[in-house]
Parts: structure tokens; sequence; C-alpha cells
């Protein structure tokens, strides 16, 4: 499902991508679900999106959006 790049779910996103283990904090970029992936390396040390609300809300499955962005938003 679509996911809006809305304010409420950056700040969701920044209490999961925001404390990952593999979160990017040079990036500074949140909500990759729904603004895609980031182009640099990212060493995959756990993801937090199967635990995030706004994966439930939005029937996401996948994980790693850092590092793969959101079929659904793009597909
Ligand atoms: S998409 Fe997953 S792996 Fe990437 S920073 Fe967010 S929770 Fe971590
Ligand atoms: S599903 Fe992942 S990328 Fe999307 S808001 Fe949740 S933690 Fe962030």
């Amino acid at each position: 499902m679509f996911v809006e790049n809305s304010e409420k779910n950056r700040n969701i996103c920044r209490s999961y991508c925001g404390t990952c283990p593999s979160y990017d904090k040079e990036c500074g970029k949140l909500l990759f679900c729904s603004l895609g992936n980031i182009n640099t390396e990212i060493a995959k040390k756990g993801c937090k999106c199967g635990m995030c609300p706004v994966a439930i809300e939005h029937k996401l499955d996948g994980s790693y959006y850092c590092i793969h962005g959101n079929l659904d938003t793009f597909g």
C-alpha cells in the first residue's frame, strides 16, 4: 500500500529507522518506504520495519526499505 510522506509517518519512522542499527545517520533521510532508498552502501545490521506501525497500517511485509525502496510506492 502507498505510504504518504506525512509528518505523522515521519515521526513514527524516526522512532524506528532513527534507532535502527543499520540506519545511515549521515544521510538524515527517513521514511524510505515512502521516499525510496538511498544510494550509499548500507551494512545490514537488522531492520525495525517489521514492527513499525506505519508498516503494519499499510500492510508492508518487506524490510530494508533504505536499501531496496518500496515497490508499492514506485511500482
Ligand atoms: S529501512 Fe529498516 S534497515 Fe533501513 S534504517 Fe529503516 S529500519 Fe533500519
Ligand atoms: S516501515 Fe520502515 S521505513 Fe517505513 S516508516 Fe516504518 S521504519 Fe520507517
